[in-house]
């Protein structure tokens, strides 16, 4: 590769070997993905549209032409990224796999028919399609319902009150309260004391009346304008709650709305197909005893054992040879699936209730069954979410596709995959303007006696890092009966004012207990909204997922729970990292501070890009406009007017010391930390920023240019500048997901400071390190799914490690090592 220069790529020059396994190493921004996916992958890809397709340019367009002046020998390319939008809730692990497919050949072919029942296609046994969804659910196994409870959560309340939760909220739900007026509805009564009957009639009807409407009026004078035959306001449409709701559910374009309506449905399994989403006939038809619907819902582990053992005897010979032969390409296929670790997934797991790590394995392991030969893999982090005992088969997975003709480029941040890799590029010094040059390129030993190497400090370090005694628990938060996906009547202690570290393989039941079930639980204590739905579009109603159990003790010390994930902090470029922070509105004020803004009479919504008095029309402040393609998803391109700089003329000529508010937004904090190094409101954030090493990112960088880990921590950063008052839980999944471990103590530095101040910090983490350095470990396991969701150890570190080989921890091994 020749003069590279995508994003912040310094014009870099690098061979890299085929037919190895290559790892990109670096500080979180330093370039890695950008020369890995950005430069390598996307050329690939380009020359692969440019020799297919005849509309290629517009696919090109797309894509991006890189920035890069050569490319030599380079094949074609696969890309298994984490994905960061949402997959469609249609899509399951069982699709993905194309496991879905052979079993519906293998009931189609070889099933065993009820008498007199003729033979199915495949397509029958696919809930996706009309032929085989079941008719009463439209194949999605759940029907959803409203029920007076779900709809009106408080019946001391009076419809006056907002007793009709459900109802809308703002306008609509007062004209719906008017109406009743005027029908004569007691609408200051308890909900409680009205008749059954009008209750009812107010919740389920389907009838739409309309009648005449007196806003305003109260119930005594609507009564009077209605006899004196007065002029209405306006005439009323009347929509019952039940018909709000699951039309709303049903129709609304907007994800809020549909999340809104949501929390007053409650959902269960579909009665007639009993969850399996299947017509009554497909679910008929049986093979080693169950039919496909059960058969999904095994665990992939449980599947391989059940269909290895099957044996069709009453099959024909020919029906008997067509089964075997599928089946045997089913276990071939599953193989790999349970040595990376997946085997707790059944196949009709919706894709978006998988993490990205798992989704990217699944990926991995499909390709694995490909036998494509001579491309280039290209990976995103493939150990995330991955237990070090996971690790080996990963590992053995890349060797694999390696060893049957292929390259396999990673970006990843684990140590011991640098240390197996073939070859190594470390990007960097540092981050963003910072980095962006390859600082070595060759096989891992040599990267030792490179000195501005990050990654070589934590590769080739021996000593231990100074460890402070645990901290003793302040006290102690007790949950008992916690039920929630494979945990069933857990009792699970965490003390407070320390830091804990749980653990335990993928699938164990890690998020299960504390992301579920601990927020749910101290959640609902404080009295918090329950979470959002994981994903706006696909939205569904959980309550079959609500967390059992409750609070023994320790509720008390605790006042407010924080939760920071790695979920991105808008979907538009309208929001981005200073507008999230806070930082935003302080620069505004200092803009419509300066003598040239108030002689024009410029208040501080003059500078923001999201009202219209100060923004540029073209792209309402956006800096960019979308581009509408055929048959594509829309591009976005730099606005033609401003140019990517979202204000108007009038608003650029305000300047505070020389810089107008779009050169503000352009500064990194880096710079504009030094900027604004006299503003006190400015400093404290921005200085947190650059401490949890995001000093690279510019103030204006559109949410959607950040990956998870950059999300994550600016949403640690504005909850650190929040006053700090102690007794607060905060929530971790995974947080060193994405950052290299010169970025992983930063963070740690932070989260320690937390707990100094009186904090709890509870934390889901692979990383032996970290585990090492917390007080207090919860391991759970020993397996996956059901074979796990116990704790099998728990105790100070050393305590853990010191595990015997009986009890079931495979984390032990691993901590004793990093303790040493
Ligand atoms: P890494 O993979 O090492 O974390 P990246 O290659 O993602 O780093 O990013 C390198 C630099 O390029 C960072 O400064 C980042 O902010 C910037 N960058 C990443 N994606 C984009 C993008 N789509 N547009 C502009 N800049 C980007
Ligand atoms: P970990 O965090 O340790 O990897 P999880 O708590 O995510 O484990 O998963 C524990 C078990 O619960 C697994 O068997 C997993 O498949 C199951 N599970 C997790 N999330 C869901 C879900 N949304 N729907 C159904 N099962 C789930
Ligand atoms: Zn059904
Ligand atoms: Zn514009």
């Amino acid at each position: 590769m020749r003069g590279a220069r995508e994003h912040n790529l310094k014009n870099v020059d690098v061979d890299v070997p085929r037919d190895a396994l290559v790892v990109f190493s670096g500080v979180s921004g330093s370039g890695k993905s950008s020369l890995a996916f950005g430069t390598i992958y996307a050329e690939a890809q380009r020359r692969y549209f440019e020799s297919v397709a005849p509309y290629a340019r517009r696919l090109i367009d797309q894509v991006g032409v890189p920035a890069v002046d050569s490319i030599d020998g380079l094949p074609p390319a696969v890309a298994l990224q984490q994905q960061r939008g949402t997959p469609s809730a249609r899509s399951s692990v069982g699709s993905v796999t194309g496991l879905s497919s052979l079993l519906r050949m293998l009931y189609s072919r070889a099933g065993r028919y009820p008498a007199r029942q003729p033979m199915l296609y495949a397509e029958d046994f696919s809930p996706n399609t009309p032929q085989g969804a079941c008719p009463h659910c439209h194949g999605l196994g759940r029907v959803y319902e409203v029920t007076e409870a779900s709809m009106v959560p408080d019946d001391s309340l009076t419809i006056r009150e907002r007793a009709v939760a459900a109802w809308p909220p703002a306008w609509h739900g007062q004209n719906l309260r008017d109406i009743l007026v005027t029908m004569g509805i007691d609408v200051d009564k308890p909900w409680r004391a009205l008749p059954r009957k009008t209750r009812d009639w107010i919740l389920f009807t389907e009838e739409q009346p309309t009648v005449p409407v007196y806003a305003g009026f109260t119930p005594e004078e609507t009564k009077d304008a209605l006899r004196r035959k007065m002029e209405p306001s306006y005439q009323g449409t009347f929509t019952s709650a039940r018909r709000y709701v699951l039309h709303t559910f049903a129709t609304t374009q907007s994800a809020l709305m549909k999340r809104r309506v949501s929390r007053y449905m409650v959902g269960g399994a579909c009665p007639v197909c009993d969850g399996k989403r299947l017509k009554r006939e497909a679910l008929a038809v049986t093979f080693g005893g169950m039919d496909i619907g059960a058969l999904a819902q095994l665990p992939l582990g449980h599947l391989a054992d059940r269909l290895a053992r099957a044996t069709p005897s009453e099959l024909s010979e020919e029906k008997r040879l067509a089964a075997a032969r599928l089946v045997d390409d089913v276990l071939m296929r599953l193989r790999p699936l349970l040595s990376l670790g997946l085997g707790h997934l059944s196949l009709d797991r919706t894709t978006p209730s998988v993490s990205p790590g798992e989704l990217q394995r699944l990926r991995l392991a499909t390709q694995i069954c490909s036998n494509l030969f001579g491309v280039i893999y290209v990976l995103d982090e493939p150990s995330a979410g991955l237990h070090p005992a996971d690790g080996e088969a990963l590992l053995a997975s890349l060797r694999q596709l390696r060893a049957s003709g292929n390259s396999v480029y990673v970006v990843e941040h684990d140590l011991n995959l640098m240390r197996a890799a073939d070859w190594i590029v470390d990007v960097g010094p540092a981050a963003g303007e910072l980095g962006g040059q390859v600082l070595y390129s060759g096989p891992p030993a040599g990267l030792r006696a490179v000195a501005a190497s990050r990654t070589a400090d934590y590769l080739f370090s021996d000593d231990a890092p100074a460890r402070p005694a645990p901290r003793a628990p302040t006290g102690w938060l007790r949950l008992a009966g916690v039920t929630q996906n494979n945990l069933d009547r857990l009792d699970a202690a965490f003390p407070l004012g320390v830091f804990t570290a749980v653990t335990g393989v993928s699938g164990s039941g890690k998020s299960s207990l504390v992301s579920r079930a601990l927020v749910d639980l101290v959640g609902a204590h404080l009295g918090h909204e329950p979470p959002a739905a994981e994903d706006d579009e696909d939205a569904e109603p959980d309550t079959m997922r609500l967390t059992g159990g409750h609070i023994a003790a320790g509720a008390e010390s605790i006042r407010r729970l924080v939760q920071v994930d790695q979920k991105p902090i808008g979907r538009t470029p309208r929001s981005n990292l200073a507008t999230y922070t806070g930082l935003f509105d302080h620069v505004r004020k200092l803009f419509a501070a300066t003598p040239e803004a108030k002689k024009r009479r410029y208040d501080a919504g003059r500078f923001s890009f999201n009202v219209a008095k100060g923004r540029c029309e073209t792209c309402e402040g956006e800096g960019f406009v979308s581009v509408e393609l055929l048959f594509m998803p829309s591009v976005f391109a730099p606005c033609p007017t401003c140019h990517g700089a979202r204000y108007n003329e009038a608003t650029l000529k305000i300047r505070h010391r020389g810089r107008s508010i779009a050169d503000v937004l352009g500064m990194t904090v880096d710079a504009a930390s030094e900027f604004f190094a006299d503003e006190p409101a400015l400093a404290r954030p921005l200085g947190l920023l650059r401490g949890i090493g995001l000093g690279y990112l510019r103030l204006g960088q559109p949410a959607t240019e950040l990956s998870g880990g950059e999300a994550q921590r600016i949403k640690l950063v504005t909850e650190l500048q929040r006053a700090q008052r102690g007794h607060t839980l905060y929530v971790l999944d995974e947080p060193t997901t994405g950052l290299h471990p010169s970025d992983v103590d930063k963070l740690m530095a932070q989260l320690q400071d937390l707990v100094d101040a009186g904090n709890t910090v509870i934390v889901v983490e692979h990383e032996m390190r970290i585990v090492a350095g917390s007080d207090w470990v919860v391991d759970l396991g020993p397996g996956a799914g059901g074979a796990g969701g116990r704790i099998v150890a728990q105790g100070t570190p050393a305590q853990v490690a010191a595990s015997p080989a009986g009890s079931g921890s495979r984390t032990a091994p691993y901590l004793a090592a990093a303790l040493r």
